[in-house]
């Protein structure tokens, strides 16, 4: 059984108000680590809100474990603090005047648990998250990250089924967002908490999660694991969304002239002629190869020729920008290119590896 199951969710803030969230399934399983990803104002927060009670559904049923705890045709509402489960926004207000004892053990002292299993589960958690020698101090005696982690331990204390994480990472730099995330995966698998984690950084939701659900516009586009999302992903949204470089895609319906766009056309029209209606293709910047004098080019493979137009170092790879009458493919490599801007070069790229979409943006079966 699912550990929390959204059925028909959806919500309106105003009789004006295009939908936030619409028509909304979704299963979060028992264990899981669930990233809701999508751009801002997709409906993420709102999801996560309505999981936690903290906002009234428009329509539909959220069912956690075997309890309705939303239900409108029901009439059913369970209240937050009813519903079992720790929450860290992004601003994780820790109390000033409390110690990081204190404040981890806070929720505890809430449900009047008694002092020795207290203290137990205060130091567990305290030594889990590596912030034990901070004990007596205050939060503003804390870095950023320090204080993210109290939060976290006061919300692991309570013990929670569930854990709802409202971008916890975001004011965290670079270094230590990396930290937290390696910390946030080794807490998941040792307490097996369900985890319900809202992003807006692909890469992020990539990390961290073992099941990810894109939106956008209070849409699902797709759920499935991280590999599923980015190797097959439903549509040309989720291609666009999910890989940085982003995903090159060449507009096969609008019938431009480019030299490019034309060896495309006459290649997926006849290897992919069950498909009646291709408007355009994908291709993975790390699936353009160029092709060296030595380099073997499979029979089947799409090719073509076209000019270096950029070589931009990443340090340890490299981003090249090949450009042929106007459109422009994006390839990364690892290995240091040995090319100069404005050759002319051959690449390909294996037709396993090309995303094929109708002329709405879906997935074609390939
Ligand atoms: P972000 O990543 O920017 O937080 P999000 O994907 O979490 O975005 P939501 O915060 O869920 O998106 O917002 C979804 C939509 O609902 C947006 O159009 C937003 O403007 C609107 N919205 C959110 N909260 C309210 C509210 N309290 N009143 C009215 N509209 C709201």
């Amino acid at each position: 059984m699912p550990k929390i199951n959204l059925r028909g969710v959806e919500k309106n803030y105003g009789a004006n108000a295009a939908n936030a969230v619409a028509n909304l399934d979704l299963e979060i399983g028992d264990g899981e680590f669930m990233c809701l990803l999508g751009p801002s104002g997709c409906g993420k927060t709102t999801t996560l809100r309505m999981i936690a009670g903290l906002e009234h559904l428009t329509d539909g049923e959220i069912q956690v474990g075997s309890r309705v705890v939303d239900s409108v045709t029901a009439g059913v509402f369970v209240p937050p603090e009813k519903r079992e489960m720790g929450l860290v926004f992004q601003s994780y207000a820790l109390w000033p005047h409390l110690t990081i004892e204190r404040n981890t053990d806070f929720g505890l002292r809430l449900r009047n648990l008694p002092k020795a299993e207290r203290e137990e589960r205060v130091g567990k958690v305290m030594k889990t998250l590596g912030i034990e020698e901070y004990r007596h101090r205050y939060p503003s005696q804390l870095s950023g990250g320090q204080q993210q982690r109290v939060a976290l331990a006061r919300m692991l204390a309570v013990n929670p089924e569930v854990l709802l994480l409202d971008e916890p990472l975001s004011n965290l730099d670079a270094a230590l967002r990396l930290e937290m995330r390696a910390e946030l995966k080794r807490l998941h698998r040792e307490f097996k908490t369900t985890i319900v984690f809202v992003t807006h950084d692909q890469w992020e939701a990539m990390t961290l999660a073992t099941t990810i659900a894109v939106m956008s516009a209070g849409m699902l586009q797709q759920v499935g694991t991280p590999n599923d999302i980015y190797d097959r992903p439903a549509n040309r949204f989720v291609a666009q969304f999910v890989g940085n470089p982003p995903i090159n895609i060449l507009e096969l319906a609008a019938g431009s002239p480019a030299d490019l766009v034309v060896r495309a056309r006459s290649y997926f029209q006849q290897r992919y002629a069950q498909i009646e209606d291709i408007g355009s293709v994908g291709i993975r910047p790390e699936a353009i190869r160029i092709v060296g004098p030595k380099t073997p080019v499979p029979e089947d493979a799409f090719a073509g020729s076209a000019e270096v137009s950029g070589i931009l170092p990443t340090g340890g790879s490299w981003i090249i920008e090949l450009s042929t009458a106007g459109e422009k493919l994006f390839l990364t490599t690892h290995q240091a290119p040995e090319i100069e801007v404005g050759a002319m070069v051959e690449f390909f790229v294996k037709p396993k590896t090309l995303h094929v979409f109708d002329g709405a943006g879906r997935r074609s079966k390939t």
